[in-house]
């Protein structure tokens, strides 16, 4: 799984969603020493407007500073076309969450390049490169806050009616309205305590709010009841719609809706297509499809 930590500064760029900072403090630290080892380039390429959406990674091959000695992605290649939507599966380990890392340019492969809407990430400034990108996380972090406030982190400018409007479409507007004091309520440590499920669509209602071209969800491994399962689905595909998204996919429907999936094993592609082509070639998917996927999801 991917564990956002960074500067401040950087995470507004990147999504609206913030370090675990307390508990990821190891990450913090190695992140921070790791960006500051990634350069603006003095006369950064604009990227085109409008955004396309569009993410490919070519021939990529990438270690981790203190591994040298072990590829994390080998020769990695990818062609996400706007709009389309690409979910990455594959074991533990299989580099999943670095494609995300690099896409983020918290790191930058020792070969190949990666491009966003056709400009090489390394010669744009990050700032524009995380401006396009919106991320989900996992699990994502509730703030010390208010929950009008937990939403507008994902666009600080954004009015009330557009918080409003983005709880509404992450279907979280009414389990907000509901809380003792409505959106104004206090969340957090020191507040009301969301479930699983309730915190992914505070995070989604932030994605909508930031409405970038290319969205990198991390789909949450934790099995949420019933209900929340599918409002979390209905809010994601009301998230995903009409913008290019890249899921590490941990769902049978999640798989079963995307136009493409990617299969990695030890960091390279071992296999693509749709859920029904990959079912039928028995390889690695079909295994992991039996084993790793929540079946009663989309039966
Ligand atoms: P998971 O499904 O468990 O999240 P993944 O497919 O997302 O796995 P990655 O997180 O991309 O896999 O990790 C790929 C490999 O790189 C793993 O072996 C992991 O241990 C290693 N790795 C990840 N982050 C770092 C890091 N910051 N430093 C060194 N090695 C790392």
């Amino acid at each position: 799984a991917i564990v956002v930590a960074g500067a401040v500064g950087a995470l507004s760029e990147i999504m609206g969603e913030l370090a675990r900072a307390a508990g990821a403090t190891e990450r913090l630290f190695d992140l921070l020493s790791i960006q500051a080892d990634i350069q603006a380039p003095a006369d950064p390429l604009p990227l085109p407007v409008p955004p396309q959406g569009a993410v490919s990674f070519e021939r990529v091959s990438f270690h981790y500073p203190s591994r040298p000695d072990w590829a994390a992605l080998e020769d990695f290649t990818l062609d996400v076309k706007p709009g389309e939507t690409v979910a990455l599966v594959g074991p533990s380990g299989a580099g999943k969450s670095t494609v995300f890392q690099l896409l983020l340019r918290f790191y930058d492969p020792q070969a190949g390049l990666v491009r966003l809407d056709g400009v090489d990430v390394r010669r744009a400034d990050p700032r524009d490169v995380r401006a396009r990108l919106g991320l989900v996380p996992q699990d994502p972090v509730i703030f010390s806050a208010d929950a009008m406030e937990n939403i507008r982190y994902g666009r600080p400018d954004a009015t009330d009616a557009e918080v409003r409007e983005a709880a509404r479409a992450a279907h979280a507007l009414d389990f907000l309205e509901a809380l003792p004091e409505g959106l104004h309520t206090f969340l957090g440590e020191k507040g009301v305590r969301l479930s699983g499920g309730q915190r992914q669509r505070v995070a989604i209602a932030r994605a909508i709010l930031r409405n970038p071209p290319v969205l990198l969800l991390d789909e949450a491994t934790s099995a949420l009841d019933a209900e929340s399962e599918r409002l979390v689905q209905q809010a994601l595909e009301e998230l995903m719609r009409d913008r290019t998204t890249l899921i590490i996919a941990h769902r049978l429907a999640t798989v079963v809706n995307a136009d493409r999936i990617v299969v990695m094993e030890q960091g390279r592609v071992v296999a693509s297509g749709t859920h029904a082509e990959l079912v039928r070639q028995e390889g690695l998917y079909a295994r992991l499809a039996a084993l790793q996927f929540d079946r009663s999801a989309a039966e």
